[in-house]
């Protein structure tokens, strides 16, 4: 073990959780923050949150607190809630666990007196340190020098640990990714050798663990290297590897030029996706011309669908995949000739932020093709120069925004009922495309003309 007297962080800790530590002790137990908030203040990040984990078993934890203070949240992991001036800890009593025969749960869980026993049972090496409430580091399992060095590595052997939780195979690669790390490379061959064992993982398991994985900002070379990890889960991704395009605006094969998309939208969990799966149906609609030339007709409607059954079994939540599944249907939808017609008629369909999206979408796949696709890009940036005047200048584009409303198609006599949706949406489609001014007056003469239409 290596304790390091040298690295105080006192300041570092927050006083609640300083002051929880050390009114543990002060009782006569030992009391340290663990895990994940110890590696981010050791890398100089701030810790989302701070997970204590001390000697006291919850019953001694809660007797020190005091009951008002301690939420039993998750007793049957030996894990307490405390609450320091509004400031929820979560304080686990050092544990073992024994055998796992499902690769998902252990059997047992035993409390233990040893923090060395604890920090056994964690998943790698940089997340099995511990600091007391001096900023003093606790470092059974060279945790400090993995992270110098920036290096994953499961506590123990990979073989068992991977066995024992196949989650783990998944948090190895969502750290790499996030943090830019090497796997070591016997924690890598094995992650290989036992990703068949995530199909017995709940859907909601792999998503938690997946979804900040892909908004890594190093995810690009762990998607490339263990491909076929995430195929396991994903299968519809497989035919992508290697499928030659066959057609002079790509440079790359399908599943070469979804990583070059992903890596150019920024690191939000909708964008990233909708890269991901954005042509995940173009295997399915290839075919080719007299030339040899590759086409792909109707994929982004097919990527969508797939899309939408890949995003349905992994339970993701109804916002984000449809949001994504839109996004992908529409990434190849013209946004040219450039014109304040055609904003307008694109804010109308899909709204600013999605429109928005969209914009950088298809940024991030015109990047991805041939430096012969180059310009598209100028075309994006003009759209979005002139989005911004548009909204600017708050020019009409939705029936929000019409200067007009059903009560006053009622008032000049029409009926309730489609024929004042009918209505509407001409007007609304003639100020679009600026054959009408948006004002009251103008609207109601052109509505009595088109009732007489109908
Ligand atoms: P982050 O803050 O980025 O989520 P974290 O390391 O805090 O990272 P958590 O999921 O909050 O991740 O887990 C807290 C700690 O619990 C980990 O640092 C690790 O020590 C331990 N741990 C979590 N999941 C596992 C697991 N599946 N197997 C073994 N130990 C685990
Ligand atoms: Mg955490």
């Amino acid at each position: 073990m290596t304790e390091d007297k040298m690295r105080r962080s006192e300041s570092a800790l927050p006083v609640q959780v300083v002051g929880l530590l050390s009114t543990i002790e002060e009782h006569g137990y030992e009391a340290y923050v663990v895990g994940g908030a110890v590696r981010d203040l050791l890398l100089g990040e701030s810790p989302e949150d701070y997970d204590v984990t001390t000697s006291a078993t919850p019953e001694e934890v809660q007797m020190i607190f005091g009951e008002k203070a301690c939420h039993l949240t998750g007793l049957s992991h030996g894990t307490i809630t405390v609450v320091i001036d509004h400031y929820p800890i979560e304080v686990t009593t050092f544990r073992v666990e024994s055998t796992y025969s499902d690769a998902r749960h252990p059997d047992e869980v035993h409390f233990t007196r040893s923090l060395q026993e604890d920090v056994k049972r964690r998943d790698f090496t940089i997340n099995a340190m511990a600091m007391d409430a001096r900023g003093n580091i606790l470092d059974y399992c060279g945790g400090k020098e993995d992270l110098e060095r920036g290096i994953i590595r499961t506590v123990g052997d990979p073989k068992q640990r991977f066995e024992e939780d196949a989650l783990r195979i998944l948090r190895a690669l969502r750290f790499a990714s996030e943090h830019g790390f090497a796997i070591e490379d016997e924690t890598a061959r094995e992650i290989l050798a036992q990703k068949q064992a995530l199909t017995r993982l709940s859907a909601e398991r792999i998503w938690k663990e997946f979804s900040r994985l892909i908004c890594g900002m190093y995810c690009v070379p762990i998607l490339r290297r263990y491909f076929d990890v995430f195929t396991v889960f994903i299968p519809e991704l497989a035919p992508m590897q290697g499928f030659d395009q066959r057609n002079p605006h790509h440079i790359y094969d399908v599943w070469e030029h979804t990583l070059v998309s992903v890596i150019s939208v920024q690191p939000e969990l909708i964008l990233r996706l909708t890269m991901l799966l954005h042509d995940v149906g173009k295997p399915a609609c290839f075919t080719t011309d007299e030339d040899g030339v590759g086409h792909f007709l109707g994929h982004m409607q097919i990527s969508a669908e797939m899309a939408d059954a890949i995003l349905r079994r992994l339970k993701v939540d109804n916002e984000t995949r449809e949001t994504t599944v839109l996004l992908i249907k529409a990434h190849d939808v013209a946004m040219t000739p450039v014109s304040i017609r055609i904003i307008r008629r694109r804010l109308a369909q899909y709204g600013e932020t999605n429109l928005r999206r969209l914009l950088e979408v298809k940024r991030a796949d015109t990047m991805a093709h041939s430096p012969k696709s180059a310009y598209r890009l100028i075309e994006l940036n003009h759209f979005e120069e002139l989005l911004d005047k548009v909204l600017e200048e708050k020019m009409c584009f939705s029936f929000d925004e019409l200067a007009i409303t059903g009560k006053d198609l009622i008032r000049i006599g029409m009926k309730p009922g489609v024929g004042i949706g009918q209505v509407k949406k001409q007007l609304l489609n003639e100020v679009i495309d600026g054959q009408l001014q948006n004002e009251k007056e103008i609207l109601l003469a052109r509505a009595q003309e088109l009732r007489k239409t109908l």
